[in-house]
């Protein structure tokens, strides 16, 4: 049994509510969507196919407690569920990034899902599996990257539609790293007292942006 791999790192965990935490990071390779503002363009090709069996051993070595499963989009490759399967039965906390196109039902319930939902300055808007607002549980979480002003209506308007803050552990706001001020962007969120989380990439602050593998 095997996966598509495009990377296999340990760092810190840039975002969500495991920012800061020592994680070990397995980039699944390819996805089925093209947001305009992509940072990890390179996980779009085919990657190198790697045993289950290794992936897990290369995890345990590292000695982390969190593992973030990521992409590309994770949930095109069937395997990935036995992969997280496999580390939550070691008592590893596991968490999976997803870009919203696909059904998460079939996710393990131990895993914390980090669940995009993209707005209309991703250009991928239209492809929003919203029947995953019916899915998403106490321990995932919902993020929205937002480019201006019109994603950040928008994302306001489905944080209410699908009363989002009392379904999961927190919904993120994520300014596009250079694009959109963060600053800007929080004070839009205290004006409107929403309770949504700021969501910064800590690693584009430690690190060169540019650098992968962190
Ligand atoms: S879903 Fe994620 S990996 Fe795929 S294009 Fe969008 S940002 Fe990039």
């Amino acid at each position: 049994m095997t996966l598509n791999l495009t990377e296999i790192f340990t760092s810190v965990q840039g975002e969500s509510t495991f920012a800061g935490l020592p994680t070990v990071f397995v980039r699944l390779a390819a996805c089925n969507l093209r947001c305009v503002w992509c940072d990890t363009p390179y996980s779009f090709g085919r990657g190198d196919p790697k045993p289950l069996a290794e992936i897990i051993q290369h995890i345990e070595n590292q000695g982390v407690g969190h593992v973030c499963i990521t992409g590309g989009e994770p949930l095109l490759q069937e395997n990935v569920h036995h992969l997280m399967t496999a580390l939550c039965d070691k008592n590893l906390a596991v968490s999976l990034e997803t870009g919203g196109s696909l059904a998460i039902n079939d996710v393990d319930p131990r895993v914390s899902i980090i669940l995009d939902i993209k707005c209309p300055g991703s250009g991928m808007s239209s492809k929003n599996d919203w029947a995953n607002m019916n899915r998403i549980k106490k321990n995932d979480e919902v993020k929205f990257v937002i480019a201006d002003e019109n994603d950040y209506l928008y994302a306001k308007d489905i944080v209410r539609k699908y009363n989002l803050l009392s379904k999961c552990r927190a919904v993120l706001f994520s300014p596009v790293f250079n694009e959109m001020d963060a600053k800007k962007l929080t004070e839009w969120i205290l004006r409107d007292k929403l309770g949504v989380r700021l969501n910064l990439q800590l690693h584009k602050f430690i690190w060169d942006p540019a650098t992968k593998g962190v």
